[in-house]
């Protein structure tokens, strides 16, 4: 590192290419074995001492140092959602295709919210495969987000704006009559998280009681709408659920777009992950049908795509009404008709974000390289993987099925074993992850699959290790 170098325009790209090439091809390398090997490398707690390792002090430490650590040290205390094994929560895998769009688009650095540029084109095709994947109207757009908590905000401001008009931008929420919102019980915290933010609050969210089939019970759906338009209370919109987190139900998603049409109130889907069980053979598929006919559309790329974290879309049916809820043009930000300042899509005035990354490179690259075929299989695979799993759990006299399994999701009792223990055992052995919940006020062990690696003996050997540990 000689001095001479270290000028104006020079104090931060390296030295040498050469050098950063053979470096950089290295660190290419210990990923592309990290993740060759994922069957073998589960979670592991991480060791201590480890924030001391990392802690920085503002000195520049040699690359190749700096390097070793990533690939070595910090890459080695992933989440072990890349471990075949691992069906905590509702975890994307990964994809290795991940790995070149993600280089990709570090290159290009592209920031999306704005400008004349091809990456708003790639963003733009994701869109539009999104919309036509659930069926929705041609003239139906979105927005890439970070997950479907952030499209939930779009989601619902949009609605916010077609109830009271864009004028509440300005004038805010003082004058307006309260509003409801009424969700499946099992429905997502994004949604009470959603009207807290929206400065509506949580007790505006209703919970509807489902039917046998743990979809949300229309006849009372409409008796607490008439209760609270009596009452002075504005439906603000109907949230459907294609697949709950807890147990993987589907709300019955064509009667509810009949009840919401009928009574001319927003539908918004929470799709999640359940969105791409449209991808999955019968019975399957047909889970999320009449998805097409929502407002709008939460869902996540993250999760059973498997895009790189973090990668989550909003679709909206009107283009229009997106827009009016979110365009902001201040002299700064204003369209030419030529140049950088040119073309007529700004995601800035779809979303909160002004400058964001190139989310959607890594989506166009999942499906550019493995269409909806190859998804379509890991997706079925998954669900016929639950299945399984509820069927092994029938046939075991200590176990018990909390809940029918309806799609990729399946809870069970560990009989009078504590489900948190046996979790954090499997966890902390590095044989299977399973993440806890509640069914029927009960604490169980939960596996929600979302994960391609996944293969029937492993479904065996975790249900075996789960016996073992309560033996
Ligand atoms: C994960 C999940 C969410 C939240 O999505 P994020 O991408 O984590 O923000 C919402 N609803 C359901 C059903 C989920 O599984």
């Amino acid at each position: 590192m000689s001095d001479k170098t270290r000028h104006e325009g020079h104090h931060i790209d390296p030295d040498d290419w050469d050098d950063f090439a053979t470096a950089m091809h290295g660190v290419l390398d210990a990923c592309l074995a990290r993740l060759q090997a994922a069957r073998d490398l589960p979670w592991q707690p991480v060791p201590p001492g480890f924030a001391e390792t990392v802690a920085l002090d503002g000195t520049a430490q040699p690359l190749p140092g700096v390097l070793d650590r990533m690939t070595g040290p910090i890459m080695a205390q992933a989440t072990g959602n890349t471990h075949p094994r691992f069906w905590g929560w509702v975890h994307g895998t990964g994809l290795p295709v991940g790995l070149a769009a993600e280089l990709v688009a570090a290159t290009m650095n592209a920031n999306t919210g704005g400008r004349w540029q091809g990456a708003a084109e790639v963003e733009r095709a994701v869109l539009h495969f999104l919309r036509d994947t659930a069926g929705m109207a041609g003239d139906a757009f979105g927005i890439l987000t970070g997950g479907t908590s952030q499209a939930t905000i779009l989601a619902l401001t949009t609605a916010r704006t077609k109830l009271f008009g864009a004028g509440i931008r300005q004038t805010g929420l003082a004058g307006l009559p309260p509003v409801r919102v009424y969700v499946a019980e099992g429905g997502h915290s994004c949604i009470d998280k959603a009207l807290e933010i929206l400065g509506h609050g949580t007790d505006s969210l209703t919970h509807i009681p489902t039917d046998a089939g743990h979809r949300m019970d229309l006849d009372a759906l409409r008796a607490r709408i008439a209760a609270d338009r009596a009452g002075g209370i504005e439906p603000l919109a109907i949230v459907g659920t294609a697949g709950s987190v807890g147990i993987g139900a589907f709300d019955d998603l064509d009667a509810l777009a009949d009840l919401a049409t009928a009574e001319d109130i927003w539908l918004h889907i929470d799709a999640a992950f359940g969105f791409w069980i449209q991808l999955a053979e019968a019975p399957w598929r047909d889970l999320a049908r009449g998805i097409g006919r929502a407002d709008s559309i939460a869902l996540d790329l993250h999760k059973w795509i498997g895009v790189p974290y973090s990668c989550g879309a909003c679709l909206i049916a009107d283009h229009d009404l997106h827009r009016a809820a979110f365009t902001s043009r201040p002299d700064y930000l204003a369209s030419g008709a030529e140049g950088l300042a040119g073309g007529d899509l700004w995601f800035c005035d779809y979303g909160m974000d002004l400058s964001r990354g190139f989310l959607a490179l890594k989506a166009w690259a999942a499906f550019a390289a493995h269409g909806t075929e190859a998804f379509g299989r890991a997706i079925t695979d998954n669900c016929r993987q639950a299945a399984l799993m509820g069927q092994l759990v029938e046939e075991a006299p200590e176990l018990e099925l909390a809940v029918p399994v309806i799609s990729n999701i399946c809870c069970f009792y560990p009989g009078k074993a504590d489900p948190a223990d046996i979790a954090a055992r499997l966890q902390t052995e590095g044989t299977a992850v399973f993440s806890t919940g509640k069914v029927a006020d009960r604490p169980c062990l939960r596996a929600a699959i979302v994960n391609h690696r996944t293969t029937g003996a492993d479904i065996r050997a975790a249900i075996d290790a789960v016996r073992a540990a309560i033996a």
